[in-house]
């Protein structure tokens, strides 16, 4: 079922997400939901308090981006244990509608996890599928891909985000 996405700033974009204890059908579904929910909206990557929901999960699928390896993935409680090297990327967001920003994230990561199983995977990413996961993980921690960002470029990309949301809601 394709649920609404929660746009910035809703609160519940800034603030931690909780960890999940018991993989049940009610996680089943909201990952459903999320797939259902970012393939709709045409998005490469999605965190549950994106869709209203304060927990630890997020799903990936990097196949629309067609120079990307396509991957496809659902993280429960993930973090990163290692990081290395820097790349820069513009960015966009389901919860920023029409913005796009340039981040520096690490170019290259080492991720730990359960998957929708309830398994402990653990992954390398790299390139652009290392930054569909930071983008994500930033989500479940409270923080947005404006938060990255420092001084004039932040107040820049806000004042521009105000705009496109003015221009949005006139329509
Ligand atoms: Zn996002």
């Amino acid at each position: 079922m394709v649920r609404d996405i929660v746009i910035y700033p809703n609160e519940i974009l800034t603030k931690p997400t909780e960890k999940v204890d018991v993989i049940d059908k009610e996680i089943q579904n909201l990952i459903r939901d999320m797939f259902d929910t970012m393939y709709n909206a045409e998005g490469v990557g999605l965190a549950a308090n994106q869709i209203g929901v304060p927990l630890s999960v997020m799903v990936v699928d990097t196949s629309p981006k067609e120079d990307s390896p396509p991957l496809k993935l659902v993280l429960i409680n993930p973090e990163i244990t290692e990081s290395e090297g820097k790349i820069k990327y513009k960015e966009g967001c389901l919860s920023f509608p029409g913005l796009s920003v340039e981040v520096e994230r690490s170019k290259k990561i080492k991720v730990k996890a359960l998957n929708e199983y309830g398994e402990p995977v653990e992954l390398i990413l790299e390139g652009f599928p290392a930054i569909v996961f930071q983008h994500e993980l930033d989500h479940l921690q409270g923080i947005t891909f404006l938060d990255r960002l420092k001084n004039w470029r932040r107040r820049i990309a806000l004042e521009k985000y105000k705009k496109l949301l003015k221009e949005s809601q006139k329509v």
